[in-house]
């Protein structure tokens, strides 16, 4: 069976995943990407990540004028694949890990197809939660004005000078809103509830901008506006009545869910919110040949440099472990 397994296979499609991609297949790892298949979680998930829903990327260096998140993919994937990256547009649904550096990983489609590898990268990312309102999703698919990351959207001419929204009342839904207090006319950051789970350092840093607002025990019930976003529908968590708040743009900060479905009966170890927990200063997980990269395993920064960073550091490990065990 040893000889006819792959010696790494990289599960998820984001920069994590086609940075890996490219130093393995520079390496002749002869790498092979699980890139996954579209679907509805509820927003859309489709390979590439969440790149694929962000319009404009200003932020990744190497692109002064600026990016789209879908053509920034398409360019990482033709970079891995100009080195003879494998590419499979399956998802990886289950996997069978092995302690025995020599015994190789199983993985299992979602069509029922098994694999054999002797090292895995898992950069299967992570997923911005929604509310799971229609028309919530449909202006976040259709560049709306609707997003899940003002980090990535926030600068867009469209929410200049407006009045914004932001929903969630915690760390990253202060931080958004902060960011958001250099553009917007006013920021109101909407919560269900009448007191911040944010840290304090962070309520303060936003609450003492002239432009920011808290709209206390509300939540959103809809979305209005056609092409683009006009007003957010609320209603009172105390007294149940509605009002309606004019508004060019709405960031949903509400938490995110790494994608580790897959992987959540497979011995690996996990970090008490959720996301894969690596040992200090790499990207090795507590399984032998098993590498994370990327979102998966990074609650914190969660950019586009940074997992394409952790992507290079997976490949870099997983070559160091296959040469150590003769398996290069
Ligand atoms: P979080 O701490 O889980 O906060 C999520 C917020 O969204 C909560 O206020 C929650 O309300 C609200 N929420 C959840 N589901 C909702 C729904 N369906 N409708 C309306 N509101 C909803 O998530 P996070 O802010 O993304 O932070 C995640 C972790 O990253 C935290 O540990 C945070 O400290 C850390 N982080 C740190 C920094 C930093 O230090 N610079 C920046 C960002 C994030 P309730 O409060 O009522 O539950």
């Amino acid at each position: 069976m040893a000889n006819t397994a792959h010696k790494l296979v990289i599960i998820g499609s984001g920069p994590a995943g086609w940075t890996a991609a490219i130093y393995a297949a520079r390496a002749q790892l002869d790498p092979v990407v699980y890139v996954g298949v579209p679907k509805q979680n509820p927003g859309p998930v489709l390979p590439g990540g969440q790149l694929m829903l962000t319009t404009d990327v200003e932020n990744y260096p190497g692109f002064p004028e600026g990016v789209t998140g879908p053509e920034m993919m398409d360019m990482f994937q033709k970079q891995a694949e100009r080195f003879g990256t494998k590419v499979i547009g399956r998802d990886i649904a289950e996997v069978r890990f092995n302690h025995d550096p020599h015994t190789p990983h199983e993985l299992v489609t979602d069509k029922g197809d098994v694999i054999h590898a002797h090292a895995v990268i898992i950069s299967t990312g992570a997923t911005a939660n929604w509310l799971g309102l229609e028309n919530e999703l449909r202006l976040a698919q259709s560049g709306g004005g609707v997003s899940a990351c003002a980090v990535c959207d926030g600068a867009m001419p469209q929410f200049r000078g407006k009045p914004l929204a932001v929903v969630g009342g915690g760390d990253t839904a202060m931080e958004e809103a902060t960011y958001l207090t250099k553009f917007a006319s006013m920021v109101h950051v909407i919560h269900r509830r009448d007191e911040l789970r944010a840290s304090k350092v962070m309520q303060e840093r936003f609450l003492s901008k002239p432009n920011a607002t808290v709209e206390w025990n509300k939540v959103v019930v809809d979305v209005l506006g056609e092409k683009t976003i006009e007003a957010v529908e609320l209603e009172d968590t105390v007294t149940g009545e509605r009002s309606k708040l004019e508004v060019a743009g709405m960031f949903v900060a509400i938490g995110h869910t790494p994608a580790t479905g897959f992987i959540k009966e497979s011995g690996l170890e996990f970090e008490d919110d959720g996301y894969l927990s690596l040992k200090s200063r790499s990207s090795a997980t507590n399984i032998a040949g098993v590498f994370a990269a990327g979102d998966v395993a990074d609650a914190k920064y969660r950019q586009a440099v940074t997992a394409a960073g952790m992507g290079c550091q997976a490949a870099l490990d997983a070559e160091q472990w296959l040469g150590e065990h003769d398996l290069n």
